[in-house]
C-alpha cells in the first residue's frame, strides 16, 4: 500500500467515525453533556495513566527540570525527556486507549454540533506541522 492510499483511508475512517458518532449520541446530545464529557474523559485518561504507575507499575515518572541549554530547536527536542520509564503493559495500554476513544467519541461530538469537520481539523493541525515544523513550539 503507497503512503497517499494510507492518507486517505485515515481520512475516510475519520469522517466515518464521525458519521458514527452521529447516529448513536442520544443520551448526552445537549452541548452541556458534550463538553463537560470531555471534561470527565480528559479526567480519566490522566487517572489511567497515573494508574499504571501508582498501581500496576509498568511505567514510572522520573521528572525533574527540563535543560533548555541547546543552541537550535532540533538539538532541544532531542534533549528534553518525557519523565516516562518504561512501558505500558497490555491492560493499562488498553484501559487508557478505552478512555482515549471515549474522548475522540465525544470530541467527534462536540465537531457535529458545532458544524466542524474533525477530517479538517486534523488535516488543518497536521499541515500546520508541516509548515512549521519544530517552530510550532508545541
Ligand atoms: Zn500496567
Amino acid at each position: 500500500m503507497s503512503r497517499n492510499s494510507e492518507s486517505i483511508d485515515e481520512n475516510m475512517i475519520c469522517s466515518e467515525f464521525q458519521e458514527k458518532v452521529s447516529e448513536v449520541l442520544i443520551r448526552h446530545k445537549s452541548i452541556l453533556d458534550i463538553v463537560t464529557k470531555l471534561d470527565e474523559y480528559n479526567a480519566r485518561i490522566n487517572r489511567a495513566v497515573m494508574k499504571s504507575v501508582t498501581s500496576c507499575g509498568c511505567i514510572s515518572i522520573e521528572a525533574s527540570k527540563q535543560k533548555y541549554n541547546k543552541e537550535t530547536l532540533e538539538e532541544l527536542r532531542e534533549s528534553l525527556e518525557n519523565h516516562v520509564n518504561g512501558e505500558l503493559c497490555e491492560v493499562c495500554s488498553e484501559k487508557i486507549e478505552a478512555e482515549m476513544g471515549a474522548y475522540a467519541f465525544y470530541l467527534a461530538s462536540l465537531c457535529n454540533t458545532l458544524g466542524i469537520s474533525l477530517t479538517d481539523v486534523i488535516i488543518k493541525e497536521l499541515n500546520n506541522l508541516k509548515t512549521l515544523g519544530v517552530y510550532s513550539l508545541k
